[in-house]
């Protein structure tokens, strides 16, 4: 049966939910205060890594810390006037760190992930940009073999869940990616994974072809829910009232703001990224380069060479501070020595991140017209496309093909 369903936010997470309920025949109508694609799904690294399983915070990340935010180049950084607010947060995301919760979160991720390439195929085909999508494998890069060996249970957890990767020497690493700077003794090679060579664009075609389907898409900012004693009626937009049947809350980080007022409080947090992207480059790679320590990946883009990575906890409102997208272009500069250029475009976007890693996926618990889609923190361009066909079932009443529950927006209560 039919129903008139209103999306809000035109992520990849929010279009690629409105492309699989368009499928489905609903009515669907997206709500964005931005042109879709044009926040942080604009930027990403555009890695697809259906062996992305392993959460952020891994036994013994309290002790790393220190490391990297005392590093001029490192990855971390926290402006110390928000520590307070960020807080409870980083709290949560320690504890979340002890390996039996580890090993469940890994159990919970795996499978969501590992559906991205099957999930995307059919929307992508559809809006004519299958070739926006690669599956050419990546390779991880360390720059010591105490590093690697550092890195073992991370691997090791990827191992136990099905992920296939071959170790690489110093010889094997040059021959993938003869540009690289030869830094690197050892490496892995994950051949399943794949990359998006335009993450912007891709979230662009899919809302341009949702649209031509018969979907609509509303440029306004929702400032409130209207809720009733049977779930969500409308929406107050700042171009007035929207009525609502049935309403998917897709608005990354900003998702909190709607399902708190909906009795479902989940603590999400910008994990704010960067990157360059270097149109002219001089230097080729033919595929996606990891490098743990640093924790950036470099991707070959259509639009040129990216740098993706760093995680700045600064709230939501503060102004990106480029100095983080400069030490990605350091980066650049040292791994590719002949590159001609890391002058380039910067962007900064806010990853919607969870303490433990896992997405909210599901519907409210208190109003049964509800359903939430967002929380993907560093696997969101991963987890969007298997994420919209998981809403789709719900919505139709259909089972997933996969055990939602560890997604359940009331696990943090
Ligand atoms: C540096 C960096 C690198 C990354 N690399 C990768 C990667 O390689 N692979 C990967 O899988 N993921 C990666 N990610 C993560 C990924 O980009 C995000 O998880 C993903 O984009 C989240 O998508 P989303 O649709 O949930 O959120 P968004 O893209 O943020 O979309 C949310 C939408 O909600 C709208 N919205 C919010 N509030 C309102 C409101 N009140 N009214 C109307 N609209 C509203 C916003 O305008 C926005 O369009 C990376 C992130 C960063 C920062």
């Amino acid at each position: 049966m039919p129903k008139q369903i209103t999306i809000i936010g035109a992520g990849i997470v929010g279009i690629a939910t409105a492309c699989y309920l368009r499928r489905d025949g609903h009515e669907v109508t997206v709500v964005d205060m931005n042109p879709p694609g044009e926040y942080c799904s604009f930027g990403n690294a555009g890695i697809l890594s259906p062996g992305s399983c392993v959460p952020q915070a891994l036994p013994g990340i309290l002790w790393k810390v220190p490391g990297y935010l005392a590093d001029p180049l490192g990855p971390l950084t926290v402006r110390w006037s928000y520590l307070p607010k960020a807080a409870p947060w980083l709290l949560r995301f320690v504890a979340n760190s002890r390996l039996a919760r580890v090993e469940k979160i890994a159990d919970a991720l795996r499978p969501l992930l590992k559906q991205t390439f099957d999930a995307y195929r059919p929307l992508v085909a559809h809006a004519g940009v299958s070739d926006l999508i690669r599956q050419t494998g990546y390779i991880v890069v360390y720059e010591s073999e105490n590093a690697y060996r550092g890195d073992a249970l991370a691997w090791q957890l990827r191992r136990d869940r099905g992920v296939v990767m071959e170790e690489l020497d110093a010889q094997a690493i040059r021959h993938f990616a003869p540009a690289l700077a030869k830094i690197y003794p050892c490496g892995l090679y994950l051949p399943e994974q794949g990359y998006v060579a335009n993450p912007g664009r891709l979230t662009q075609a899919l809302a341009a072809q949702f649209q031509r389907d018969g979907g609509k898409i509303l440029q306004r900012k929702v400032l409130a829910i209207e809720i009733g004693a049977d779930g969500a009626h409308a929406l107050a937009t700042d171009a007035g009232r929207l009525p609502v049947e049935t309403l998917v809350i897709c608005t990354g980080v900003h998702s909190n703001e709607f399902s708190a007022a909906l009795g479902d409080p989940v603590p999400i947090e910008a994990e704010r990224g960067y990157h360059v992207t270097v149109s002219d480059p001089g230097v080729e790679l033919p595929l996606p380069v990891f490098a743990p320590e640093g924790k950036f990946f470099v991707t070959p883009m259509e639009m040129g060479l990216r740098i993706a990575g760093q995680a700045e906890f600064a709230g939501i409102a503060a102004e990106p501070d480029y100095a983080r997208a400069d030490i990605l272009a350091q980066h650049l500069r040292r791994i590719l020595p002949e590159i001609r250029t890391v002058q380039g475009t910067q962007w900064m976007g806010r990853r919607p991140s969870l303490p433990d890693s896992l997405p909210v996926i599901g519907p409210s618990r208190r109003h049964r017209n509800v359903y939430y889609a967002f929380g993907h923190g560093h696997v969101g361009l991963c987890g969007a496309a298997p994420t919209g066909r998981i809403i789709a079932d719900l919505i139709a009443g259909r089972r997933p093909v996969i055990d939602v529950s560890p997604y359940r927006p009331g696990r943090f209560s």
